[in-house]
């Protein structure tokens, strides 16, 4: 456990410190992962909000109380979750990540996987279910909202993605739909 937590603080000064992508020049921070590194939950959002980069925390804008909501009716607390994103800086003007900036980035998350070794990964959003379906060769087309909920089984791990709880900030329609599927998660941790 020393091990971990030391090679841990490693990669998080690493990740503070990083200017492998252009992303660097637009920061106020970067952001390594947070949360219980013993945890079987790993969940990975795209990148850091405003909010998130000025005071330099994870999910403590807008869409980490929308996160706080899911997870509270889910039934699952924050602070026994290892919480990571794709890329650890914000993108300008909330635009798409490049496939550059991923490929530069996501060493740490690699990483982050090897050292946490979560038995379920939960990827908030598109661009996070992307790398990891990938990343473990799950064939699937990826269609979102249909594959939300969903259980992928692969080396050992179950795979769910789910909504990006931002985009409740946008569309309140698809509130109850997000709601089920963060219960869905609950259910599957605790059958794991
Ligand atoms: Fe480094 Fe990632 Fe930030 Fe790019 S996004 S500068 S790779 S920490």
């Amino acid at each position: 456990m020393h091990e971990k937590i030391k090679e841990f603080k490693i990669l998080s000064l690493e990740i503070r410190n990083c200017k492998k992508c252009r992303l660097w020049e637009t920061r106020a921070h970067a952001l390594p992962a947070e949360g219980n590194i013993s945890s079987k939950l790993m969940m990975i959002a795209q990148a850091p909000g405003y909010t998130e980069d000025r005071k330099g925390k994870m999910f403590i804008g807008p869409s980490g109380k929308k996160l706080d909501e899911l997870l509270g009716e889910a039934d699952i607390a924050r602070e026994d979750v290892f919480m990571t994103n794709l890329l650890r800086c914000v993108l300008p003007h909330n635009r798409r990540p490049h496939p550059d900036e991923i490929e530069a980035c996501t060493r740490y998350l690699d990483r982050e996987i090897d050292l946490v070794n979560p038995t379920v990964i939960s990827t908030l959003g598109y661009f996070p279910a992307k790398y990891i379906f990938e990343k473990f060769g799950i064939e699937d087309k990826l269609e979102f909202p249909e594959v939300c909920g969903k259980v992928f089984s692969v080396e050992g791990k179950k795979i769910i993605p789910l909504g990006h709880p931002a985009a409740l900030l946008y569309d309140n329609s698809i509130e109850r739909r997000m709601k089920e599927n963060y219960k869905e998660l609950k259910r599957l941790l605790d059958s794991t």
